[in-house]
């Protein structure tokens, strides 16, 4: 679920953003933006789950392949993305995921920083959307109707 928000601080409930269970650790959402000729680099920790973090870790680029990405020129991440990937997701799923996780999209796909100030988080599990919104509320922007529908539950 898309949930834009303003602002420097905010909460995140002590739950992980997978599978809701309690979390123990946390994974960085990273995102740019451009003001004027700057870019400003904004970062949030995210809670996770030990079990969590091993699946998202399992399924991304490992150190040595940053050495494949390196003598390829870049061109290892076409091979990553359409088969190594594709392959360990297909691993993972079978063996690290638990029923309550979502999924193995690393979580900072789905993060996006606008010129406007705005962040927008896409966090998928319902149970963690649901707690955000409400720690978060005063930070809200332009809740879509699915946002209000948590708020007004
Ligand atoms: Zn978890
Ligand atoms: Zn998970």
């Amino acid at each position: 679920m898309q949930i834009t928000v303003v602002g420097k601080s905010l909460s995140f409930p002590r739950m992980c953003a997978c599978c809701a269970g309690p979390a123990d650790s946390t994974q960085s959402l990273m995102a740019g933006q451009k003001i004027g000729n700057r870019r400003h680099m904004s970062t949030w920790k995210v809670p996770y789950c030990s079990a969590c973090v091993a699946h998202v870790t399992y399924v991304s680029l490992r150190t040595y392949e940053y050495i494949f990405l390196l003598l390829s020129l870049g061109f290892y991440l076409i091979t990553f993305f359409l088969i190594v990937r594709p392959l360990r997701v297909r691993s993972a799923k079978k063996h690290l995921l638990k029923p309550s996780c979502v999924g193995c999209d690393l979580p900072e796909y789905s993060y996006r920083v606008a010129n406007d100030g705005t962040h927008t988080f896409d966090f998928k599990n319902p149970d963690f959307a649901k707690v955000f919104v409400s720690v978060n509320q005063a930070a809200l922007r332009n809740p879509s109707p699915e946002v209000q529908k948590l708020l007004g539950s």
